[in-house]
């Protein structure tokens, strides 16, 4: 290997910001990756009703084989699955072992990572959710700022600017369909009472989409395709920023194997990586300089954990994700009004309750229904499934879902740990929740009704479904920033004590998890982290 060269474990949306940095500053960087690769969605120019047509088996496309991603709603389950394309994103690693309790993770080991199949919101912390972070905030929003000019994110100047202070200039904002351009007129007007009584401001949501084409991707066309892929690259994901690695001098990227542990002097010197081919073959040994890990939090800790066994670390502390709760709602000013298949299909306004921040801030994301969905209220409707399905066709129009996101903090009982179950080295993922969990749920969410009934809709409370611990995939907090120092926590320059020379560049460095996505401020922390790495 080159001297010089930074080893970069992991290629998703972490992995990606922190090469594309150090690239920049003519550093060379060598990525290890499982990177499954996923195929990426055809026809660019054919939208939802078109592309259905044009499949030879649109069932098994759109469904899969035995219907797998047609979840219909019950109140434990999810509102949508995921389409056959996108399984591979998902799939297990043989050898990687875990078990969970109270927690239900969900791990990648694509090219790209879990962000080949997110929905794009883009939310930066703001300087006080930052404060527990030892660098100054303005650190990150260089940070910020780099990133959205790297991937593109689209929003609006409105009254979310003041809770979302980055991008400053965001792309202009991805069509509105008519849903959505309604709960928005509708805000116009309850502004000031929504300001005043329940502390919430509202506006259009913060997206990696492009709606500016952008050299091999191309500006959102409201194709309607987003589960399934966008086959135009507008809405962003971390395999376009690896292709951008690829074109760049002194990038070589190395898929197909699994960095099993570090291996590092007494002193804290890390030598070598221990790595397994995936495919089958011998394990290797690889020679290294500086090495950075961004497997994602679960990954990491397996990786850190696996290489401290030895001298009797066997679990990591700290492990949060943000609790979500989806809030289904119709409005029923538009009962009879079609719903437009050919529309970006995430969410498109977001709302935050207590922009001030603290456990009891919620952020909340509005989507409208759309081609791939399914709503709870089928299932409600005293007429059988075939005549509700029917009925839903018309109701369509007039429904959609609030996901609302809970702010959480590091405790010692929630944790990563490896374990020998039977003679295998185990990740155990466990988690509790916050003792506050019981009366904070049902008050947010009285909260949010509250403001759904001023933008005209309606959300039955017996259908609000509260996921599992782990289904926001928000995951952080293992290997913490820390300004006091501490063994197995983070400096400002993101690496990892007591090592001289191994650093953590993903959601296992956040000290805090405030009630939002995360994957932004990722990003940008992997970008300051190369920065600093570069110069
Ligand atoms: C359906 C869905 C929707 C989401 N929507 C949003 C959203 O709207 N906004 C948001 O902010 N976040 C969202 N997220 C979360 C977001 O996807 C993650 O926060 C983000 O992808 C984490 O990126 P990462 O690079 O840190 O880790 P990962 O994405 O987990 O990437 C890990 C990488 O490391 C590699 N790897 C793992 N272990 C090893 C190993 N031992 N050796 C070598 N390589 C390894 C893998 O191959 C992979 O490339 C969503 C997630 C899902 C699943
Ligand atoms: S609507 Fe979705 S699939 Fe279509 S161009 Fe926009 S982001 Fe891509």
């Amino acid at each position: 290997m080159t001297v010089g060269t930074v080893v970069i474990v992991g290629s998703g949306a972490s992995g990606v910001a922190l090469a594309l940095s150090l690239l920049e500053r003519g550093r060379k960087v060598l990525m290890l990756d499982v990177g499954r690769e996923v195929v990426r969605a055809d026809h660019p120019d054919l939208a939802f009703p078109a592309w259905r047509r044009s499949l030879a088996d649109p069932a098994e496309t759109l469904l899969g084989r035995s219907g797998e991603a047609l979840v219909l709603p019950d109140h434990d389950g999810e509102y949508y699955g995921f389409p056959p394309a996108k399984k591979i994103i998902f799939e297990g690693l043989e050898g990687f072992d875990w078990v969970a309790d109270g927690f239900a993770p969900l791990l990648s080991f694509a090219r790209g990572g879990l962000a080949e199949a997110w929905t794009g919101g883009s939310y930066a912390f703001t300087p006080e959710e930052l404060e527990g972070f030892p660098f100054p905030a303005d650190e990150m929003g260089e940070a910020y700022e780099a990133v959205a000019s790297e991937i593109g994110i689209s929003g609006a100047e409105d009254d979310l600017s003041e809770v979302f202070p980055h991008p400053a200039h965001p792309l202009p904002p991805v069509e509105a369909d008519a849903h959505t351009t309604r709960l928005l007129a509708r805000y116009d007007l309850a502004r000031e009472t929504l300001r005043r009584k329940e502390s919430c401001v509202l506006g259009r949501a913060r997206l990696a989409v492009l709606t500016r084409d952008r050299g091999e991707r191309k500006a959102c066309t409201r194709l309607g395709r987003c589960l399934w892929g966008c086959p135009r690259g507008a809405l962003y994901t971390p395999s376009w920023g690896l292709a951008r690695c690829q074109e760049r001098d002194g990038f070589t990227y190395r898929p197909g194997i699994r960095v099993l542990r570090i291996e590092a002097t007494d002193g804290g010197d890390v030598r070598r990586l221990h790595l397994r081919p995936v495919d089958g073959g011998a394990d290797e040994v690889l020679e290294v300089e500086t090495v950075v890990l961004a497997a994602g939090t679960l990954a990491t800790a397996d990786i850190v954990l696996r290489s401290l066994a030895g001298v009797g670390v066997d679990r990591l502390p700290g492990l949060m994700d943000n609790r979500q709760v989806l809030v289904p709602f119709v409005s029923p000013g538009r009962l009879g009004k079609g719903f437009e298949p050919e529309s970006y299909q995430y969410h498109q306004l977001a709302m935050v309750i207590e922009p001030g921040g603290g456990a009891r801030q919620i952020h909340a994301l509005i989507t409208t229904l759309k081609t791939a969905m399914i709503h709870p209220v089928v299932q409600s409707l005293p007429i059988g499934l075939k005549g509700a399905l029917r009925l839903f066709r018309d109701l369509h129009g007039a429904l959609g879902l609030v996901n609302v996101n809970f702010a959480d903090e590091r405790r010692d009982e929630s944790f990563v740990a490896l374990e020998d179950l039977g003679g295998t080295a185990t990740l155990r993922v466990h988690y509790e929740p916050p003792p506050l969990e019981r009366t904070r749920l049902p008050a947010g969410l009285r909260r949010v009704r509250r403001v759904l009934r001023r933008l005209g809709a309606f959300a039955p409370r017996s259908m609000a479904h509260v996921r599992p611990m782990g289904a926001s995939v928000h995951y952080a907090g293992t290997l913490p920033y820390s300004a006091n120092g501490g063994d197995l926590t983070l400096d400002a320059a993101g690496r990892l004590r007591p090592f001289r020379n191994l650093y953590v560049a993903d959601g296992s460095a956040l000290p805090s998890l405030p009630s939002k996505n995360l994957t932004y401020t990722l990003m940008a922390n992997a970008w300051r982290v190369g920065r600093l790495l570069g110069d």
